[in-house]
């Protein structure tokens, strides 16, 4: 007789994880399913652990109104579970007059996302904060911070667990198919099972297209292509001349190659954009550091040759290619495919890590929906 099991999730990532705790909080029976010997090893443990303020999304897409509403729950989170964060601030800084307009375009566009604490500063103010900053303007953010992502993630399973959630490590999602009776997964791990899930939450990251390919009754073309767009960053040798996150004006892909710091105090420049055309590779070729130097004296023109090293990568689980405009994280539910009870989330990329209670609360809330009005949701509303 197979298992019936009431949720499960794919994916043990900072956003399953998040997932799988409002589920459990919220009384469902929740089993998580994750590939790896560990939580968080892929694109949450690959990432700047920015808390972004919610600045450049687009007007009322998920990104935008995820990230505000995630990053205000983020910060009540970590506060109450005693998570190490630091609300450092950023600066976007304009470095000729002719990005002054794109300055101004960021701090409207902020401002309209619901991003209200952004103050503009003429170059003497941007460099009387940040006296290494070359720069003729900046936009403040004091609501950006960096946060400690492991630590989260480690509460978030303490707390889906504490609510009865079991995790399995070293186990697959390798197929499945749509049933009258649920979704039925097939899983690998020290021993091949399968079980039937009433709600089945495909938050594969990465894997998620691909995952939700092989599962027999979800329509092919309900399912974006996965693209992947790697981000490599390079570490600066000794200390940093910063205090605050430094980012130039934005570049189509990416945020621009722009500095981070981590909670020791460390800083690291990146991730820049390079589209992957097939298999994941992490490697950093650290020829790439050669156009960070000339990006980075824009707005830090102390930095010396030879100071900077090749550190990591991490790969956007992007839902758009490269010649596209950005799309939306795609959370799809029964009213987009017609499956019910199977939510897939795809182009989960940055903001994912700020946004993840706010995505876990979205996914739980659209579940719930499709229980309690089973017929007319396709008719109902609009997910993107
Ligand atoms: C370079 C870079 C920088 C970023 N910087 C930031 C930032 O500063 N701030 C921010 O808010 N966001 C940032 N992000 C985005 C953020 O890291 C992601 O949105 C977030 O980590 C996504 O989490 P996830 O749980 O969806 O995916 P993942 O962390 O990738 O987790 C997916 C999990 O699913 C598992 N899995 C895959 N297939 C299967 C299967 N078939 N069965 C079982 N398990 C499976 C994988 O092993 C993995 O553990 C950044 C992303 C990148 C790439």
């Amino acid at each position: 007789m197979m298992e019936r099991l009431d949720v499960v999730i794919a994916g043990a990532g900072v956003v399953g994880l998040a997932i799988a705790r409002a589920f459990a909080m919220a009384g469902r029976e929740v089993f998580i399913v994750e590939a790896e010997a560990a939580i968080g090893t892929q694109t949450s443990s690959r990432n700047s652990e920015v808390i972004h303020a919610g600045i450049y999304y687009p007007r009322d897409s998920l990104k935008a109104r995820l990230c505000v509403r995630g990053r205000q729950q983020l910060y009540r989170y970590l506060q109450a579970e005693s998570i190490e964060y630091r609300r450092c601030g950023k600066l976007i800084v304009a470095t000729e007059e002719s990005q002054l307009a794109s300055l101004e375009q960021i701090a409207a566009h902020a401002r309209a996302n619901g991003v209200d604490d952004i103050v503009w500063l003429d170059g003497r103010e941007a460099q009387a904060l940040e006296p290494a900053l070359r720069a003729v303007a900046a936009l403040h953010s004091p609501s950006t911070g960096i946060v400690d992502s492991h630590g989260y993630m480690l509460s978030l399973l303490a707390q889906a667990e504490a609510h009865g959630a079991l995790l399995a490590l070293r186990s697959t999602v390798t197929a499945g198919r749509v049933t009258d009776e649920g979704i039925v997964l097939d899983i690998q791990g020290d021993e091949s099972i399968s079980v039937r899930a009433r709600t089945f939450v495909n938050s594969a990251g990465l894997q998620a297209p691909a995952l939700a390919r092989s599962i027999h009754g979800i329509a092919p073309q309900s399912i974006p292509q996965g693209w992947l767009c790697k981000g490599n960053y390079f570490s600066l040798k000794g200390r940093s001349p910063f205090s605050r996150l430094i980012y130039p004006v934005p570049e189509p892909g990416g945020l621009g190659v722009h500095l981070t710091l981590d909670l020791a105090g460390a800083a690291r420049f990146g991730p820049d954009v390079q589209w992957l055309d097939g298999a994941l590779d992490y490697t950093v070729d650290p020829t790439r550091g050669e156009r960070f130097y000339g990006e980075v004296r824009r707005y830090w023109p102390a930095l010396a040759e030879g100071q900077l090293e090749p550190a990591y990568s991490g790969v956007r689980p992007k839902a758009s290619g490269p010649h596209e405009p950005a799309a939306d994280f795609m959370i799809r539910t029964r009213s987009d495919h017609g499956v019910a009870g199977y939510i897939g989330l795809y182009g989960i990329e940055s903001p994912g890590l700020t946004a993840s209670l706010a995505i876990a609360e979205h996914v739980v809330a659209r579940a719930d929906e499709q229980r309690a009005n089973p017929l007319s949701e396709r008719a109902g509303q609009q997910v993107q």
